[in-house]
């Protein structure tokens, strides 16, 4: 512990900042690997199209002296596969993109990539290889170009702009008043939570990873947002290795597989539709139906408790 305080406290307000979440995953990648000597490895991924092998085999993990938090996932995905994750709050989803991201290294089994355990690679070149889509993204406090042009800063300008376009930034620029040259972050112009996650799709774009990861923002966004950001995910994921964190089922149901999480442990696997027909595989079958249930019952509950215009009598 004494160990891990120095680095903790030379942090300060950004690692509590994003200590709990994937928030700027790409920063958290670089200063836990850093400070928390997750050692470098040898191997240079190779950088081509298409997507990544991804293969967990048995993984167990443990934050520091605590309980093991994942006990024994096992997962395959083939290049250009997608795999949706639900599960209780709690149950290791966040973790286990950690651990492919490698800013904690497994307590045991192993992760590989491409059949590199993820221990041989350059942490650079698995970053290079994976973008990541935040629950919360930080914004530089710099134009919006910059912000997007972070996802490849050799990108040209029609890049830029084709980037924000495929992931829907394009009303946002138009009404900024200097386009994508207005400032924004903390000093500049605010953005939204979901204008917030346009970017990191924009940066993902730009960067053309072999993997997506994204952790879905736990906090709601209104609906019709929540539908424009899972097109613009599907199509920066699509040919690519995708795994997505979701809170709300209806962002995975379109994935090849889903997998549901219980307290560390895979307890569910299967198709959407599987998964509702009870073809499902697993030790919990029936319990993504029992959630899907819950949730169309509350969203149900939401939409009749807003009034509309039109309902109103006057
Ligand atoms: P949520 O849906 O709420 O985001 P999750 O399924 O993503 O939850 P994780 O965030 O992976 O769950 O957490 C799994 C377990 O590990 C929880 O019990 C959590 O309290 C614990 N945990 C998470 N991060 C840390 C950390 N940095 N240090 C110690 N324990 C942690």
């Amino acid at each position: 512990l004494l160990q891990l305080w120095a680095p903790l406290q030379f942090l300060g307000f950004f690692y509590r900042e994003l200590r709990q979440s994937l928030v700027d995953m790409e920063a958290m990648f670089d200063i836990m690997a850093t400070e928390t000597k997750i050692p470098d490895g040898e191997i240079a991924l190779p950088a081509h199209a298409g997507g990544a092998d991804l293969e967990l085999d048995n993984v167990t993990f443990r934050y520091g002296n605590g309980r093991d938090v994942l006990k024994g996932v096992s997962l395959k995905l083939k290049p250009g596969e997608s795999v949706g994750i639900v599960g209780p709050s709690g149950s290791g989803k966040s973790t286990l993109l950690r651990l492919i991201l490698r800013v904690y290294d497994v307590s045991s089994g192993k992760i590989s990539i491409d059949g590199y355990d993820v221990r041989d690679l350059k942490i650079d070149s698995l970053r290079d290889s994976v973008a990541v889509v935040p629950q919360d993204t930080v914004l530089f406090n710099d134009t919006l170009d910059h912000n997007i042009r972070y996802g490849r800063p050799t990108a040209n300008d029609d890049e830029v702009a084709m980037a924000a376009t495929r992931a829907r930034l394009n009303k946002t620029i138009e009404q900024m008043p200097k386009g994508r040259e207005t400032m924004v972050g903390e000093r500049g112009v605010k953005l939204s939570g979901g204008e917030k996650q346009r970017v990191a799709i924009a940066r993902a774009f730009l960067r053309e990873p072999r993997m997506l990861v994204a952790d879905e923002a736990t906090s709601a966004l209104d609906t019709a947002t929540e539908q424009g950001i899972l097109e613009s995910l599907e199509d920066v994921a699509r040919g690519r290795t995708a795994v997505f964190v979701a809170h709300r089922l209806s962002t995975v149901r379109s994935c090849d597989r889903i997998i549901v999480m219980e307290q560390g442990r895979i307890v569910e696997e299967g198709t959407h539709a599987e998964l509702l027909d009870g073809t499902s595989r697993g030790t919990k079958i029936g319990m993504y139906a029992a959630m899907w249930k819950a949730q169309a019952q509350e969203d149900e509950k939401e939409r009749s408790s807003v009034v509309k215009p039109d309902d109103m009598v006057m």
